[in-house]
Formats: C-alpha cells, structure tokens, sequence
C-alpha cells in the first residue's frame, strides 16, 4: 500500500493517518460508515488510516472498507506472555489491523518509553506483519534551546535495520504541537523533514529517499493544505482532527491531486 506512486508533484502517495488515542467507543463506528460513503464517492489521492483504540480495531475492520486500512497505537516487544494489559503486533494482525504506531510521544511521556524499547516494538510490528509508524519529535523547551535536531536525531539513530519503504514510516510531532492548536513555521517543518530525509537516506540509502515522513501536531482542515505543500512532507498523523468523519475528510481533500 506504500510506495505507490502518485501523479501529485509528489514522488510518493501520501498517507493521512488518525489517531483515536483513548477515545471511541462502538456509536463512533458511525464516523467511520462516514468516512467509507465519502470515500466511495469520492475516491481520493491517498491512502488513509484508522489506529481505534484496541477495543475498536477488529469491530472497525469489519466495517472499514478497502479505503480505510486500519492500525493499533502500540503493540509490546513480545507476541505473547505474562504482561497483563498490554497487547501483541500479532494479536493486532488478528484483530484486522495492518499497521501500528509506535513510539507516540503519550508513550514516552507517559510510559517512560525508551528509543531502546520503541525500536523493538518497530521490530515486532514487522514480526507480526505491520507496517509502523515511529513518532519522533521534540519538547518545547529542547526546540527553544535549538536542539530540535540534535532530539529528533538522536531518536533516529535508534531505528532498527530492516526498515524500509514497505514496511516503516516516520511520523515527525513536535510535542509541543500535539493537541495544543500550535503549529512550527512552515519553514521549521521544511527544515526539519529535509533533515529526517537525510539521515534516511544516509542510513538506508535510495530507499530512505521513498520512506514517507509524516507531519503531527495540531493539524487541520484550515492548516493542512499549506503543511502538505512541504517537500518531504509525506502526509499527516492527525489526532484530535481525526475522530470526526468531516473534519478528516477536509484533511484528506487537502492532499495533493485530490479535490
Ligand atoms: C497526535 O496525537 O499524534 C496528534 C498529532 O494529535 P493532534 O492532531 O490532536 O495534535
């Protein structure tokens, strides 16, 4: 599903992606019957993702239709064991996800995630046949101090081998943007994509070139036109924007090639 190319100026088709975080419960099955009508009518120059929360994702599979795949929002290193609450990559592929986040900046913050340990989560959504989104970004006190690149860096160099067009995505979110109605300059996003595209392709050469990179942070149907305009600009990780089916839908018709 990535790596298609797209007829959009852009070498890649972009992904819009929402993230439900803790919240939906079966009546917002509702948004995604919107989503599946809008899409069939007007089909789209992206490809678009749900990650429910867990509770969701197999009842959203069964009513997704092929426009809209479907993610989880963390998976554990290990396929299966003693670790009470949390849930596998392979029981995700079970439940009818195809795709799983890792490494959102509520599992650092909260979590006290390590870059150690989202790595190996990256490594087990490709044992159980995901595809990953890793998130990376800074605090706001890191960008004030001119160490956005230095954090986001740093993050990157953890990323595992193995990774590839096919199988990984980065997703760029400042921390201080999720949630907060608070965007980077679009040159800070330009600045910043063309620096993780760099380090992709020095680490896994042509191919990092194709890895789509997503933006996230407060993004909207009035912001993301402009945000998708970005070179290196893959697409989008969309939270709050994303739990209501016309608010995402605005968003996906500001992708490129798509009216
Ligand atoms: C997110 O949680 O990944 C996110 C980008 O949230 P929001 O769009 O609400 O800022």
């Amino acid at each position: 599903m990535i790596g298609r190319g797209a007829p959009n100026g852009k070498e890649m088709r972009l992904l819009i992606a929402g993230n439900w975080k803790m919240n939906g419960l079966g009546a917002s099955l509702a948004e995604i019957k919107a989503l599946n009508e809008a899409l069939a009518a007007n089909p789209v120059n992206c490809d678009v993702l749900i990650c429910p929360p867990a509770s969701l994702i197999a009842r959203l599979a069964n009513v997704a239709n092929r426009d809209v795949a479907v993610g989880g929002q963390d998976c554990h290193p290990k396929p299966a064991g003693a670790f009470t609450g949390d849930i596998s990559a392979e029981m995700l592929k079970d439940a009818g996800a195809n795709w799983v986040i890792v490494g959102h900046s509520e599992r650092r913050q909260y979590h006290t995630e390590s870059d150690m340990l989202i790595a190996d989560k990256t490594k087990a959504g490709w044992r159980g046949g995901l595809k990953v989104i890793v998130c990376v970004g800074e605090v706001e006190a890191e960008r004030l101090a001119g160490k956005a690149e230095d954090i986001v860096g740093d993050q990157l160099s953890f990323l595992p081998d193995g990774a590839s067009s096919a199988n990984m995505v980065i997703a760029y979110e400042p921390v201080w943007a999720i949630g907060t109605g608070r965007v980077p300059t679009i040159p800070d996003i330009a600045a910043m994509h063309g620096f993780i595209r760099d380090i992709l392709v020095k680490r896994y050469g042509p191919d990092g070139g194709k890895m789509l990179i997503l933006y996230g942070g407060s993004v909207k149907p009035d912001n993301a036109r402009e945000i998708f305009g970005v070179k290196d600009v893959g697409g989008a990780l969309v939270g709050g924007a994303s739990l209501k089916a016309a608010d995402f839908l605005a968003i996906i018709a500001a992708t490129p090639g798509t009216s």
